[in-house]
C-alpha cells in the first residue's frame, strides 16, 4: 500500500507493508506522549528516512474518530483521506 497525502509531501507516498502490527501500537503509544520520540523510533525500528518518519507521523490520528488537520469526524478505517480537508489520516489506535 502507498500511502499519500494531498495536502502534502512527499508525493512519492511512503510504502507501510513494512511496518509490523505490534510496531504500530508502539508508535501510537509513544507519539501520544511526544511526536519527536515516534519520528525517532519509527528512523530506528523500520527502515524510513527521517522525511518519511515525519510523514508518518504527522498523519497519525492519536485521537480517536477525528481527522487530525480539522477535527472533522472520520471512520476507523486504518487509512482514511478526510473529506472536509483531504488530508490522510492514519488510523492504528485500534489495530
Ligand atoms: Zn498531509
Ligand atoms: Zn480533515
Amino acid at each position: 500500500m502507498n500511502l499519500k497525502c494531498k495536502r502534502c509531501l512527499p508525493k512519492e507516498g511512503i510504502e507501510v507493508e513494512k511496518i509490523d502490527e505490534n510496531l504500530k501500537q508502539q508508535i501510537v503509544t509513544i507519539t501520544k506522549d511526544s511526536k519527536i520520540l515516534g519520528v525517532k523510533f519509527i528512523m530506528d525500528n523500520c527502515e524510513f528516512s527521517h522525511l518519511e518518519a515525519k510523514f508518518l507521523i504527522q498523519h497519525l490520528n492519536i485521537e480517536n474518530e477525528k481527522c487530525h488537520n480539522c477535527k472533522t469526524s472520520i471512520s476507523t478505517d486504518e487509512y482514511v483521506i478526510c473529506k472536509k480537508c483531504q488530508a490522510l489520516n492514519i488510523n492504528w489506535l485500534n489495530i
